[in-house]
């Protein structure tokens, strides 16, 4: 098993706009079209326990 800083400690961890309990958006990337019928671009919805390559932490205020 591996230990992994997650998403809920990442810097890139964005919960102002998803409200839905242990979710959030991942602002690593640029949103994406996920269909050619999209109006508007998506951010990655990440649960705060998930983890990926590219975590940085957060920086203390
Ligand atoms: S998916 Fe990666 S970059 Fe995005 S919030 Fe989670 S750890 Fe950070």
């Amino acid at each position: 098993m591996t230990d992994h800083s997650t998403c809920h400690d990442c810097t890139y961890f964005d919960t102002k706009e998803e409200k839905d309990g242990d979710r959030g958006l991942c602002r690593f990337n640029p949103p994406t079209f996920l269909t050619e019928k999209d109006k508007f671009a998506h951010w990655p919805i990440v649960a705060d326990n998930d983890w990926c390559g590219h975590f940085e932490e957060q920086k203390s205020a």
